[in-house]
């Protein structure tokens, strides 16, 4: 990020599912994104704007596996389109961040690593009916007919070993601050 007198401004879109091709949706928040940080730009900021692609997450793995491609090259095969339909919107992206790539690994295990070694993050397992297709967790009272409730698909029992975020760590801090700064939520 450069570092200049001007005041810098950093805008991104979300990191896009690569599990299919681009639709509105996806144009949608890019455009919005873009008409910011071109004013931005306009208006005398020195700005730094991102997008880029998600890779990870099983509903890649799914679709790489119906089109008979691991998962790289299901992304590698992905990310043409989206970049073709930002060159056809003329997106004036500074940056196009692909998390399988090295430099996005490297600071994501940094990262975790450092909050791990903070007592941050602690393993537990998590257990319940889960909808691939939304990739949520709904409890069994929210079932419709033992299917999901959002797409009517079937639902799976999933127990999975996972991290957590030792939240608890920050509730006072937390709760001190929200007290002291009523309009922060
Ligand atoms: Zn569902």
């Amino acid at each position: 990020m450069a570092n200049s007198a001007k005041n810098s401004f950093y805008v991104t879109t979300p990191i896009y599912y690569v599990n299919d091709v681009p639709h509105i949706g996806h144009a949608y928040s890019t455009i919005i994104a873009d008409v910011l940080a071109r004013y931005k730009r306009l208006t005398g900021y020195d700005v730094l704007f991102l997008t880029g692609t998600d890779e990870h997450g099983q509903k890649v793995e799914k679709a790489a596996r119906d089109r008979g491609l691991t998962p790289q090259e299901h992304c590698d095969l992905m990310v043409g389109p989206f970049k073709e339909l930002w060159d056809r919107l003329s997106i004036s992206y500074s940056d196009f961040i692909r998390t399988t790539q090295e430099r996005h690994i490297k600071v994501v295990q940094n990262i975790f690593q450092k909050l791990y070694d903070q007592g941050d993050i602690y393993k537990g397992f998590y257990e319940g009916w889960y909808c691939i297709h939304e990739e949520t967790f709904y409890p069994e009272s929210q079932l419709v007919g033992g299917c999901c409730p959002a797409c009517g698909r079937e639902v799976e029992w999933l127990k999975e070993e996972s991290y957590y975020f030792r939240s608890s760590k920050y509730q006072d801090r937390l709760q001190a601050y929200i007290k002291d700064n009523p309009s922060f939520v």
